[in-house]
């Protein structure tokens, strides 16, 4: 065990993820990177959350590893009373449709104070939490406990949204050049995340973040170096890059359990389908956890990897698109392609070796996983921060290749031959694909070797965690052991 390890037995710190997957699947990866460094975590959920957390802990806490403590759960009760047209146990972004988003969001603030009592129960040494609870800040604070935010989003994002807040250059509608960050990057209006619509929520996440201690973030260095320091370079700004998170997932079990609600019947299947394709023959398609395409994009898309002449994996959300009638079974009996409905497991999926190449709504999460597993995109953004990192893909580290051509309306339907041709420049020779391989391939060992010790992320969190220890010590300790 390490020395520093060993002095700050027992730190305690708070995590809280909003409640999406994308938020908290590296959320609780982060608890988990904390908890093998002997740091007493606490992952707080509402009870509707709990089937999602607590088998990840429990696989979690029941690692061998000499230095690893093991992770609490702590129910806070969803103020669903808010919600007055929405039934109970719906506690999960993904499990509203985007027209009452609002309505989560509502429930979401008001959780403040039942939170803020929580916290004053249990005085932890430091608080974790989403970027869209910005009045943890406050609740922190009045504790004389640090809080770091987590924004789901890498580095190249963050620097977008701080070029976006300080210029606002975009509301006249006209394309536009990102200002101030390090590549000459133009961006369209639409391109725009949403909460650049949402003025005042805008404002409370960009005051908190300024009351808080600093930033925790899901990326490493080398993968944006020019980013990472641009990001740094903010006066005033702490900012700790403790990623890729994925990397905790070392089991084939925590693989394949992460973030799923229960197991699949067949999963099995799915295994011995991807054992029987070549290496890098198979296209993965998924489009994160809440956004679902419109029929006619299902249609589309399902014509355009059938055309496209190369396996592939699909995973279908929701009940309302569909494929068309009899696609899935004509796929799956001549061995082309395998229709998964629901929860795939993502992580296992791309890192199979068949897996050549990945089309994805680029969140941030799929988007890391996938430069992890060293596998080339198809980038095809659908909402919020998605077409910032379509740009980090296609233009910083050119390791996608986008769907639409450049312009083109992201609400119209992208033909099944567009969607083939896409498909065949990430999958097929030739030059500028054995280019984008190569690069992802040094991408994925670079991220491996940040997570060892030693690496920049795994330095990055002991640096944190010493930090942390050091605000303790100077507040005096809190009065829960
Ligand atoms: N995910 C998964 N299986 C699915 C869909 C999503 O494991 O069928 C995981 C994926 O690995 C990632 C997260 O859910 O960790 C999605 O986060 P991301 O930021 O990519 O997109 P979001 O869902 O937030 O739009």
């Amino acid at each position: 065990m390490e020395e520093t390890t060993k002095a700050l037995l027992p730190l305690r710190v708070f995590f809280f993820p909003l409640m999406a997957p994308g938020h908290m699947i590296p959320l609780i990866d982060i608890a988990k990177l904390f908890a093998a460094r002997g740091i007493s975590s606490t992952v707080v959920v509402t009870p509707g959350n709990e089937p999602f957390a607590r088998p990840v802990i429990n696989r979690a806490n029941a690692t061998l590893f000499a230095t690893f403590t093991p992770i609490h759960l702590l129910l806070l009760p969803f103020p669903s009373s808010v919600l007055h047209h929405l039934p109970d146990g719906k506690e999960n972004l993904s499990t509203f449709v985007f027209s009452h988003f609002t309505d989560f969001f509502k429930a979401v603030f008001a959780l403040e104070q039942p939170f803020n009592d929580l916290l004053r129960t249990h005085l932890p040494d430091c608080l974790i939490s989403d970027s869209m609870f910005p009045w943890t800040a406050d609740a922190a604070i009045n504790l004389g406990i640090p809080r770091l935010v987590f924004h789901g989003p890498g580095i190249f994002p963050l620097c977008v949204h701080d070029s976006l807040k300080l210029h606002d250059n975009f509301r006249d509608g006209n394309p536009f050049v990102i200002r101030d960050i390090p590549d000459t990057i133009e961006m369209r209006r639409h391109e725009v995340p949403m909460i650049f619509d949402a003025l005042p929520l805008l404002k409370m996440v960009s005051e908190s973040e300024e009351k808080s201690h600093g930033v925790i973030t899901n990326s490493f260095y080398e993968l944006e170096p020019a980013y990472a320091e641009h990001y740094r370079r903010k006066p005033g700004r702490r900012a700790w890059y403790v990623g890729p998170v994925s990397l905790c997932n070392e089991a084939s079990e925590e693989k394949e359990e992460r973030g799923r609600l229960k197991p699949h019947p067949e999963f099995a299947a799915w295994f011995a389908w991807l054992n029987s394709k070549p290496a890098g023959s198979v296209v993965y398609v998924c489009f994160g956890s809440l956004c679902e395409l419109t029929s006619d994009q299902v249609k589309e898309l399902a014509l355009g990897l059938e055309a496209s002449g190369h396996f592939f994996v699909w995973v279908v959300r929701g009940e309302t698109a569909q494929p068309p009638e009899g696609f899935e079974e004509r796929v799956r009996n001549v061995g082309v392609g395998l229709v998964i409905r629901g929860w795939a497991p993502q992580l296992v999926i791309l890192g199979h070796v068949a897996v050549g190449g990945f089309v994805t709504h680029c969140g941030w999460n799929s988007t890391l996983e996938a430069i992890t597993a060293g596998v080339p995109m198809v980038t095809w953004p659908l909402s919020s921060e998605q077409f910032v990192n379509e740009k980090f893909l296609t233009k910083v580290v050119r390791i996608g290749v986008g769907v639409r051509r450049e312009g083109m309306d992201p609400t119209a339907v992208v033909g099944a031959e567009e969607v083939a041709m896409a498909v065949r420049r990430v999958m097929d020779g030739g030059d500028e694909a054995s280019g984008r391989r190569r690069r992802v391939g040094e991408y994925a060992k670079l991220a491996r070797a940040a997570m060892i010790k030693g690496g920049s992320s795994y330095m990055d969190l002991s640096r944190l965690i010493d930090e942390l220890v050091t605000c303790r010590a100077t507040a005096g300790g809190n009065a829960v052991g």
